[in-house]
Order: C-alpha cells, then sequence, then structure tokens
C-alpha cells in the first residue's frame, strides 16, 4: 500500500548534547498557571484554577529563526514557557511518578492571537483559531534533565523584545508544578512518549510586531531567539 500523497513530515527538537531529534507527539498547553498572568487577564486565580488546551505538533518551529506575522491579527502576542518533554507517559500518572516520564526541559513560546482569543473568550467558543495556528510554537533545544529532577523553583524564567524586558519570573511562581501538571494531563489523556508541555506564561505578556527580535530564557537551559517577519 502506498499514500495517496506524501505524509507530513515528522515535527521534531534538536537535543542538547546530542545528535538525535526528539519526535514530537502533541503538544499540550496550560493556561492561567501563574496568578499574575491570570490577574493581568481579567482572572482570578483564587477561583479559577488552570486550563488545559492544545496546538498540533505542526505548529511547532523548533529552534525559532524566523516567525511570520500570522494573519488575522492585530494583537499578535508572546508568551514564554518552560516546556516539558515527556519520554514515556500513561494515564493516572502520581505527582510522586510524574518525573520518571520527563526527557528533558526547553523554553518555548506560545504565540497567540489576544484579539481573536478575547472574541472567544466573550463568545465561549474554542480557542483554536487564537492559539493553534502554523509557526505559533517557537521552541528550543531540549536539555536532557538529571536522573528524575526538575528545575528549581529559584530558575528565572523571562523574555525579552529587543533589548526591553518584557516578562519575567521564577519558575517557583507556578501555580502547578511540572509534577502535578504531568498528574492532572494523565487523568484526561494517555500521555505518551513525544508529547510536550508549554506549562503557562508569567505576567507580561503584549504584543509582537514586525521585526521585533524576542530572546526567551530559563535559566539552565537553551535561549530561544527568533524575529518575527
Ligand atoms: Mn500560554
Amino acid at each position: 500500500m502506498t499514500y495517496l500523497f506524501e505524509p507530513a513530515a515528522i515535527t521534531s527538537l534538536p537535543i542538547v548534547g546530542s545528535e538525535k531529534l526528539f519526535p514530537v507527539r502533541r503538544i499540550f498547553c496550560v493556561g492561567r498557571n501563574y496568578a499574575e498572568h491570570t490577574r493581568e487577564m481579567g482572572g482570578n486565580p483564587e477561583t479559577e484554577t488552570p486550563v488545559f488546551f492544545l496546538k498540533p505538533a505542526e505548529a511547532l518551529v523548533a529552534e525559532g529563526g524566523d516567525i511570520p506575522y500570522p494573519s488575522a491579527t492585530e494583537d499578535f502576542h508572546h508568551e514564554v514557557e518552560l516546556v516539558v518533554a515527556l519520554k514515556s507517559g500513561g494515564t493516572n500518572i502520581s505527582a510522586t511518578e510524574s518525573l520518571q516520564h520527563v526527557f528533558g526541559f526547553a523554553v518555548g513560546v506560545d504565540l497567540t492571537r489576544r484579539d481573536l482569543q478575547k472574541i472567544c473568550k466573550d463568545n465561549r467558543h474554542p480557542w483554536d483559531v487564537a492559539k493553534a495556528f502554523e509557526h505559533s510554537a517557537p521552541c528550543g533545544k531540549i536539555t536532557p534533565s538529571e536522573k528524575q529532577s526538575t528545575l528549581p523553583d529559584s530558575a528565572a524564567i523571562s523574555l525579552t523584545v529587543n533589548l526591553d524586558i518584557k516578562q519575567k519570573a521564577r519558575l517557583g511562581d507556578m501555580i502547578w508544578s511540572v509534577e502535578n501538571i504531568i498528574a492532572h494531563l494523565s487523568r484526561l489523556f494517555e500521555l505518551r512518549s513525544g508529547d510536550i508541555i508549554m506549562t503557562g506564561t508569567p505576567a507580561g505578556v503584549g504584543p509582537l510586531h514586525r521585526g521585533e527580535t524576542v530572546t526567551a530564557t530559563v535559566e539552565g537551559l537553551e535561549p530561544l531567539v527568533f524575529r518575527v517577519s
């Protein structure tokens, strides 16, 4: 049997210190995982828990480069996020066992059509048009994690546009830790090797314009740099 047409290529991410590529299966995303960001979006972190949504693997842009300004928006926003890459998975994973499924960590940016997201929220529509468009998930190289350890709570996460710092927080500011995110997600989906998770963004999200250069960092990981074209 042959395919009717050439199947899409496997999306993948490079790995620090390895010639092998990490093949990406799905991109899970967490919304409202930092209290200050929930507030800046008009929500209440006391009463609203984090939410999940997905982007297609195809939305990934490995190691940044040039990101085209998307169609149909006049308010294209950056959201810097810690990305968790899974080497295995399952269902009903406990928080204490979660880190054995983690291959490593990377820096990603959840690019968002904020104006369309507001319309989605106002009309109780799904978020796909705001979140799941092409090139909406630039992501840096994966740094393999040491023996079932996570990154320290003190690690800084930040994003600059040109030379201006727009977002800066600590990973310890996350409402759900990496362990808790994996535990929650695995009750809703059967997690698999190749799944990656964008773990939510801190406060300071804002618009990007053509020609701007974005540098996204998490202390201890390879920075991600891209330019909006
Ligand atoms: Mn996000």
